[in-house]
């Protein structure tokens, strides 16, 4: 996860980056210079040639990315895939607000092979937390960038939708309006919560509806939450970092100045909460994968005697988070969410029951 720029355009409430616990960017520059790009890629090109990693992919990713450029954003792409190994399929993304992805950004990005996750809320009333820094919407230019992207020319390109779960919103009209822009995949997640702040009650009931609305909906996008838990109440071992045990792929954040990041996510449970004192500029990526923070912390004991614990896996771990009494942070706890989890992972399997499915008992 590259953060190629580390200032945005909007100004999103419920965005970790800014407007929750960690203060960081502050001191970081605009955008990625060449010599941290070029270290960087010089560094991955030994790191996949050593390890022998057949796959790899490369997510652009900010603040807003595009704010970086067209010709910037060619030349990083370019940089990592001249020092990829031939036996390494390197693949690229980019998650972005998509204000500034106009038909010229795709025209000169697209070639590149770089797929657009586009972040969404709903429509204009539903995405509402999601405005320029003027306070005016940024729904109209998104739309523009997603019409385009659902055109012949573009479709490819086209990686997805990321929506912010909108409590204020109606859940089945925000499902209904983010499918009717075709994304190929659909990304539903819970606002960035610990147990320092608390979310609104009310989650499980809103995806809960979304799950019914989905469901019994012929070709519906695939939506993640939603695969995970069906998948793994089936018994099978699919993973994502957001439920369920940790994945086993690796992944490493790096910032605009070089520094590694832990899971990025983790800025929303204190200033400072993702960084490691480590950069791609002065370390190896093996000395930084040896950082104790890339282990995730072991789920609660709480957790471990739940009965929907090997769906849930106690949540995702930015959410266990918890300031105790002397002042220390603490991921011992189950996630913050888990009232709303164990309701929906019970919603779930209660309905894939009642359309017949055979479902193995959890341990
Ligand atoms: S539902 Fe709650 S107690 Fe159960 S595994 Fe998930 S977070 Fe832990």
């Amino acid at each position: 996860v590259l953060k190629i720029a580390s200032r945005c355009n909007l100004d999103c409430d419920y965005c970790y980056m800014y407007s929750l616990a960690d203060t960081s960017w502050l001191v970081q520059p605009r955008f990625i210079s060449p010599s941290i790009y070029l270290t960087l890629a010089a560094r991955l090109g030994t790191y996949l040639r050593s390890h022998s990693v057949p796959r790899f992919r490369v997510i652009l990713h900010g603040g807003e990315p595009l704010l970086a450029g067209p010709a910037r954003i060619l030349d990083i792409v370019s940089a990592f895939k001249a020092e990829a190994p031939p036996g390494t399929t390197l693949t690229f993304s980019m998650q972005t607000n998509a204000t500034l992805l106009t038909e010229d950004m795709l025209t000169t990005l697209a070639p590149a092979g770089i797929r657009f996750g586009v972040s969404l809320d709903g429509n204009d009333a539903q995405n509402s937390h999601r405005p320029f820094k003027s306070g005016s919407s940024s729904t109209s230019q998104v739309l523009d960038a997603l019409a385009l992207l659902r055109s012949p020319r573009w479709t490819s390109s086209y990686g997805g939708l990321l929506a912010v779960v909108n409590l204020d919103s109606d859940p089945v009209e925000t499902y209904r309006f983010l499918r009717s822009q075709s994304p190929p995949m659909l990304d539903l997640l819970p606002r960035l919560k610990t147990w320092d702040r608390p979310p609104a009650a009310g989650t499980s009931d809103w995806l809960e509806n979304i799950f019914d609305a989905w469901y019994l909906d012929p070709g519906a996008p695939q939506i993640r939450l939603f695969r995970i838990i069906i998948s793994r109440l089936l018994g099978r071992d699919v993973r994502a970092g957001f439920i369920g045990p940790p994945p086993r792929s690796r992944s490493l954040a790096v910032n605009a100045d070089g520094s590694a990041e832990l899971l990025d996510a983790l800025r929303s449970t204190a200033d400072g909460g993702s960084a490691t004192g480590l950069s791609v500029r002065t370390s190896t990526l093996d000395q930084i994968a040896l950082h104790p923070g890339y282990t995730p912390p072991a789920p609660s004991a709480v957790c471990q005697t739940c009965p929907v614990f090997d769906v849930c896996g106690g949540g995702y771990y930015p959410n266990r988070y918890m300031t105790t009494e002397n002042g220390v942070g603490s991921f011992d706890n189950p996630s913050v969410y888990c009232r709303d989890l164990y309701h929906l992972i019970n919603h779930i399997k209660t309905r894939l029951q009642e359309a017949g499915v055979t479902l193995p008992s959890l341990p």
